[in-house]
Order: C-alpha cells, then structure tokens, then sequence
C-alpha cells in the first residue's frame, strides 16, 4: 500500500479578475436571472422539477467550469466573483446554485490533489457542464463523523471493486460523476489514514436510489448511492496515492464553505429585499408598517445581518484567493451568513404576517431553503468548534 507520507495538493496559484470583467460577467449573471430564472422559480420550487433548460443555460454561460481553471478549459474567476454569483442567484432561487456548487467542489479536488493526467482527462469535461456531478462523502451512519464512512475500496489489480452506500447525495438523479470518499484501509488507525478519494463515474454496480422528498432544496435532487462490487480503474485514485483522503475531501470543504456562506447571503439579502418591499406597501393603523417601531427594529437588524455576511464572505474569499489557509474564515462566514439567513427569513415572514403562510407568496421558500445552510458542508455546531481551536491555536497563553 502506498504510503501517505506527503501533502499532493498542486502549488496554488493566485487568482485575480479586471474589475471590468467582473462587473460584464455579473451583468450577464443579472439579466440571465431577471430574464430567465425569476419567472420559474415558483413552479420549478412548488412542484420540485429539476430546472433542465436552466441547467442548459448555466452551461452556455460557463458556470460549470466557474472556478475551473483556464488552462482546463474552465472561467478560471476567483472566489470572490464567484460568491458574487452564487450570492445574487442564491437570493433569487438558493437550490439553482446547488447544481453547480457540488460540481465544482467535485471539480476542486481534481484540479487541486490530482495528478496531472487526471486534470487532463476530467477537468475539460467538467467545465464545459458534459459531465456534471458533486461530493459523496456522507453515509447513513456517518455525516459529521467522516472517518466512520464504511465504504470500502479493494484493489485488485489495476482496478479498485467497491461496496458500500453514499446517502443525501446532491446531483445524485442528475448528476454522472462523483468524487467518492472511500476507506482504502478499513484498519487504519488513525482512520484518516485509511481514507481515500475517488473519482467514480456512474457504471456497473453503481445504482442510485430514490429521490429523496425535502423540506425545501426543491428542484436539485437529492439521493442515496449504493455500491455493489462497482469497479473503477486504479488510476481513478485522486493524486494517486492512498491515505489522503479525508485531507482531500475536507480541503475542498474551504470553498465548499465559502459557496454556503455566499448561499445565506443571499438568502439573507433576498429576504430583506422582499420584507423592505413589502413593509413599503402593506399600511396598518393609517401609514405604512415600515414606519411602525416595531418593524424598524426588525429591518434594522436585518440589513446589518445582510452586510455582515456579506463582508465576512468576502474576507474568506479573498484570503482563499490568496492561497492562505483559510478554515477559520470560511468557518466564521459560514456560520454568521447561515444563521443570518435563518434569522432574516424568518423576520422577514413575521413582517408579511399572515401572507407569509401563503404559496402565493415568495418569502415562505427562503425560511425554507435557510435551514439547510446550518447543516451542510459541516454544521453549524462544527463550525463554532473548528473556529474556536484555531482562534486558540493563534493565540496561546
Ligand atoms: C439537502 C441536503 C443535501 C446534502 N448534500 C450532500 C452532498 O452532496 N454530499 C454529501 O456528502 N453530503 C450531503 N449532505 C449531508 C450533510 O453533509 C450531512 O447531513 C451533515 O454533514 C450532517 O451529518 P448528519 O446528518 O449525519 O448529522 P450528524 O453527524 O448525525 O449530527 C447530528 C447533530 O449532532 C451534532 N454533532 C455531531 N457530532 C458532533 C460533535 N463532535 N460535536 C458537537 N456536535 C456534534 C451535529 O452538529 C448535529 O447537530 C446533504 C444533506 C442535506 C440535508
């Protein structure tokens, strides 16, 4: 077995965008929702449809290969641009950038802990959207707990057979090709060292299982992955070596984070622009309920929430685009930007008063939608914890 002695990941390289640039994409970004997402969300989100022509469009644009590098055929944009995006569409329809956010984490641990063959022969076919896929990491009895993952990947000969089952999986229906975390050494001890990443496309003895019925994350399917004697060459291995797994999959958690933290930012700043509207229109007592105390102190707290989010995003962002280490962060932006976006939702429902219960109206799906930014890409619960030890480790006694 081979040793896992060293870090793989690739030198980072800086990533920077003309401000001119920047501002055109996200022009294109704004017209393209105002044109074609805002008008199909609610039935889309209402009747859980996995939104195709959209997914056709987000390919047209690029946005598969956002963060993929140029040279791989990708957009190659920062971090920072891209929480822009993700925040603008995630303000208007939250679940449509989880079709492109899992794919790119996918994409993330190819390009960054995989050899340069394998950058060669996936990253192109990632970034132009013909292979689409994300992270299947979680298990029935392991999310938060990863080491405890018990699918197992055997070599024999120049190829791994593997067995086991993945569950919550997003993409799974839709999607063709995961980055699958596995234990290539079921003994190990410590068991990360018996962790390994896998590249697996969808074959033989790769079947997917019901699509699951969610609270909300409508129209991007969600599901269960089972492995039964599913076999995949040797050289599907993530830079090649086993035993840097667990490494792998959590080092693509730093942007997976900041693509949460940027996901309730926007549904924090969505909600706020919804409540602000409404609190404009709907008048009680003789004048608009903007102008009642009670309200002001509601819409005070959210634009503040919004902007702090939103800073805290960008600084993760900017520090990742940096090559720095940026766990604590990604943690911080996380964590305010999630709760923020729980927080703002639900006020927001409480200023629509009883119109917020209605289908007819919009705001029901960002209380809906927020909750899950608590819970993926590490909990809220972990987060405050791995924020805490690194702040310690900064500052001993
Ligand atoms: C809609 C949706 C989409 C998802 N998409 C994906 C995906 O694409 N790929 C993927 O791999 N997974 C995905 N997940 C799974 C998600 O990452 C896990 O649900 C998450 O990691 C939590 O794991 P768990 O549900 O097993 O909860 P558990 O790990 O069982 O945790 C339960 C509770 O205990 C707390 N807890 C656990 N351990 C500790 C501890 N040591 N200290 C303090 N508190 C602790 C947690 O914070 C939580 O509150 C998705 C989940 C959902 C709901």
């Amino acid at each position: 077995m081979a040793s896992a002695a060293q870090d793989p990941a690739r030198e980072f390289i800086p990533r920077t965008i003309d401000p001119d640039d920047e501002r055109a994409f996200m022009d294109a970004i704004e017209k393209w929702v105002e044109g074609e997402v805002k008008p199909v969300v609610m039935e889309h989100d209402h009747g859980d449809i996995w939104p195709e022509k959209l997914v056709h469009q987000m390919a047209e644009m690029g946005l598969f290969g956002a963060t993929i590098g140029q040279e791989y055929g990708g957009l190659g944009l920062p971090a920072t641009t891209y929480a822009k995006i993700v925040t603008y569409v995630s303000s208007y329809w939250m679940a449509l950038t989880g079709i492109f956010n899992s794919h790119l984490i996918m994409a993330a641990a190819v390009e960054r802990f995989g050899t340069e063959e394998q950058r060669q022969e996936w990253l192109p076919k990632f970034a132009s959207g013909e292979i689409r896929g994300g992270l299947a990491l979680t298990e029935p009895n392991a999310g938060t707990d990863l080491q405890a993952i018990r699918t197992v990947a055997t070599r024999d000969g120049d190829d791994y057979v593997i067995n086991g089952t993945k569950t919550w999986i997003s993409n799974g229906i839709k999607g063709s090709c995961f980055a699958l975390l596995v234990k290539t050494d079921p003994k190990a001890d410590p068991r990360y060292k018996g962790m390994s990443l896998m590249i697996a496309p969808k074959g033989e003895g790769f079947t997917v299982g019901k699509k699951f019925e969610k609270l909300g994350y409508k129209g991007i399917d969600s599901a269960e992955l089972m492995f039964d004697n599913y076999r995949i060459p040797a050289k599907n291995l993530i830079g090649g070596v086993e035993g840097h797994g667990f490494f792998q999959a959590t080092g693509g958690l730093e942007l997976g984070r900041i693509n949460v933290a940027a996901r309730g930012v926007g549904l924090a700043k969505g909600s706020l622009r919804l409540a602000t509207e409404y609190a404009q229109l709907r008048e009680t007592m003789g004048k608009p309920i903007c102008e009642h105390q009670a309200i002001q102190l509601k819409l005070g707290e959210m634009v503040t929430r919004a902007r702090a989010s939103e800073l805290l995003t960008m600084d993760a962002a900017e520090t990742y685009d940096r090559g720095e280490r940026c766990d604590m962060q990604a943690g911080m932006a996380k964590f305010f930007a999630s709760e923020s976006a729980v927080r703002n939702s639900e006020e927001a429902m409480r200023i629509y008063g009883g119109y917020a219960y209605s289908k007819e109206y919009e705001i029901e799906r960002y209380y809906r939608d927020a909750l899950l930014m608590c819970i993926g890409e590490g909990t809220n619960e972990m987060q405050r914890m791995i924020i805490s030890k690194q702040w310690v480790k900064q500052n001993p006694a």
